[in-house]
């Protein structure tokens, strides 16, 4: 077979075969798919050579771009040995030593400074940072163990009615129905409201298009507020707050006001509501940070994260608790206190092994320090195009950023959803080499920490110019 007959070959199973994620199928259909056969760097090329620009880190989980020599080596090595063994019943080596790492990456990052937890702890300090592991393989299931950890914790605890989380409107935990529960990007998630366990919702901190009608200037936290009368009047039914923090990223790149986090904190904190901070997007540098968290010194009781922990290559997620909720599950076998939760790919060593390699990079490369140049042109471009007639809000936090088109400027008078305007200006930017995916009228701009300034450069261009194409 011929190289175009392949290629035709492999388009045609693919619409007869596959049904894919987030995609009107009747559209999919209608068009030529483009089938990925290679990357390179923040490049991914398709199946008749063309390069295209990585621009959402082939959904947010690229870290270091494709076919990084450390990762690749690592994986091939773990290989060597084993590729899977189950972690119920049975341990393995590269999950102990990224449990050990990354509990000291935490607790580097996140423990000893900060709002403290609150929880009267079984003997041991307060403040300290999550401290244990607990491995799944994907953003929607560290979201689930982290809720029905919650939830199970305050079982243990003795305390009743703690049956529901509070959640904020436009957040996006992921597409299991627990996850769903927790999310409120409505679009998504009405369907399937008949299934969903009740929560209590807060105001998302979208200054933009504040829901209750204040301008940041002068709002002194207003969501804040209104969060406090949820928790005051309902903390007795709430298990936990979920959050993601500083960027709600799938509700359209919405970046929370300077102090809310740590307010998040302090409220959790003062009505006895644990915090799980879903770090799933954010963690792994995104934000400019390690994580999120950071920057306002908050210490959650449960982190989420995922996507980034390889670099972008294997699924793998963790949940991280505090000794504090770990001890609360102790107790003799016929006590029941055991957490009945674990997948089979749970802790897979080859994943695990590519985690490894990431967190070393991250060390030997001081990714951290080096993405600060690239945030800076990132947010210089983000300063110019404000300007433009149908850019609403031009919002980044580190190297993830979303750029809000609107119909008029004046009134923030929304692109009809139908009209797919964010859409357009994808396409646009894929005809000129650039892949990006948007979130309704919001671009989003998420490469790569790896990007280096001139493709950085490139690839803002080439969205400039499709903005200016579609919205003109
Ligand atoms: N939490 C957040 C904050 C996310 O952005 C996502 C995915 N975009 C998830 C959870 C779910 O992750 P996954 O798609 O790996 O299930």
């Amino acid at each position: 077979m011929g190289i175009m007959d392949r290629n035709r070959h492999l388009e045609e199973a693919d619409k007869k075969y596959i049904w894919h994620p987030f995609t009107q199928m009747r559209e999919w259909e209608g068009e030529t798919p483009v089938i990925i056969s290679e990357g390179q760097d923040c490049f991914i090329k398709d199946t008749y050579g063309r390069w295209y620009l990585d621009g959402v880190s082939s959904l947010w989980v690229n870290i270091f771009g494709h076919r990084k020599k450390e990762l690749d080596d690592a994986i091939i090595e773990q290989l060597g040995r084993i590729a899977h063994s189950t972690m119920l019943g049975l341990s393995n080596v590269p999950a102990i030593q990224l449990a050990e790492k990354l509990i000291g990456i935490v607790s580097q990052s996140l423990g000893g400074r900060g709002n403290r937890q609150w929880l009267p702890p079984f003997g041991q300090a307060q403040g300290t940072a999550p401290a244990k592991v607990f491995y799944s393989d994907n953003g929607s299931t560290a979201v689930e163990v982290a809720i029905k950890m919650a939830f199970q914790y305050w079982r243990h605890r003795g305390v009743t009615g703690k049956n529901s989380f509070l959640s904020l409107h436009n957040a996006y935990h992921g597409d299991t129905l627990g996850a769903v529960s927790v999310g409120g990007v409505d679009i998504f998630h009405n369907t399937f409201g008949p299934l969903l366990f009740k929560t209590f919702k807060a105001p998302s901190p979208y200054c933009y298009r504040c829901e209750l009608g204040e301008e940041y200037a002068t709002c002194g936290l207003a969501c804040i507020s209104k969060m406090e009368e949820i928790l005051r009047d309902h903390h007795n039914e709430i298990a936990a707050l979920i959050i993601e923090p500083l960027v709600q990223a799938a509700g359209g790149m919405i970046i929370a006001p300077p102090g809310y986090l740590r307010e998040v904190r302090r409220l959790c904190s003062k009505y006895h509501v644990l915090l799980i901070a879903d770090e799933v997007a954010t963690g792994f540098g995104r934000t400019g940070k390690m994580f999120a968290c950071e920057h306002e010194e908050v210490v959650p009781d449960i982190m989420c994260l995922s996507k980034g922990i390889t670099g972008g290559y294997l699924p793998l997620a963790v949940t991280l608790a505090t000794e504090e909720i770990y001890k609360a599950f102790l107790g003799d076998f016929k006590e029941l206190k055991t957490f009945f939760h674990g997948h089979s790919y749970t802790g897979n060593p080859l994943a695990c092994a590519a985690a490894l390699a990431c967190l070393d990079i991250f060390e030997r490369e001081d990714v951290l320090t080096n993405l600060q140049p690239r945030i800076a042109v990132l947010e210089k471009w983000l300063r110019d195009i404000s300007d433009f007639a149908h850019v609403g809000d031009a919002r980044n936090k580190g190297l993830m950023a979303g750029v809000e088109l609107v119909k008029d400027k004046k009134t923030k008078e929304a692109y009809a959803w139908e009209d797919k305007t964010g859409w357009k200006v994808a396409r646009h930017a894929r005809d000129n080499g650039v892949f990006i995916r948007p979130l309704g009228n919001v671009i989003v701009i998420m490469p790569p920490l790896s990007i280096s300034n001139e493709n950085l450069g490139q690839m803002l261009k080439v969205l400039k110019d499709a903005i200016i194409a579609v919205t003109a």
